[in-house]
């Protein structure tokens, strides 16, 4: 197994030091950001200063590509990311008007993926 450094400790970063992990490497995540991680989501909201990341406080969605795999690479992930306040979002709920046939195929839940705030729950998404 492979010794791997990751530069940049944010969502892709995280993201992928974890699949590595998974897979046995040994992973190290150098981030520039010297603040340490605060105690909870609230802490974060308030008073975390990502000055590598401008959009820390923006809704940011997982497009649905990314949740299938977080699903198969990292599972229970996506589920812990809703349980911190993230919220399920279905692109075909309501079905887009141009599209005529309203009936739901069986892989339409493929589509389906995960929004919220960075440092969840942030305000407005409770
Ligand atoms: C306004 C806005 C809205 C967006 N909304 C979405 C969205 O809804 N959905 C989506 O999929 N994408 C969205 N994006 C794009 C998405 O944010 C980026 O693609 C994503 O953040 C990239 O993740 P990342 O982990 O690679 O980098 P970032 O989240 O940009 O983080 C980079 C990290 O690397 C650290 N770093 C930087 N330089 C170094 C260094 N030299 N050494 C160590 N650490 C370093 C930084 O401190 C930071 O923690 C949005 C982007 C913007 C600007």
């Amino acid at each position: 197994m492979g010794s791997i450094v990751v530069c940049g400790g944010s969502v892709i970063g995280l993201s992928v030091a974890m699949m590595l992990a998974a897979d046995g490497h040994q992973v190290t995540v150098l981030e520039a950001n010297p603040q340490g991680v605060p105690a909870d989501s609230l802490a974060a909201w308030d008073s975390w200063e990502r000055k590598g990341v401008a959009q820390f406080h923006q809704p940011h969605t997982l497009f649905a590509r990314f949740r299938q795999i977080l699903d198969e690479e990292l599972p229970g992930m996506v589920e812990k990311l809703v349980a911190a306040g993230g919220e399920w979002m279905d692109p075909l709920d309501p079905l887009p008007r141009m599209i005529g046939d309203p009936t739901s195929w069986p892989d339409d839940e493929r589509f389906r993926s995960v929004t919220g705030r960075r440092p969840m729950p942030g305000p407005g998404t409770n």
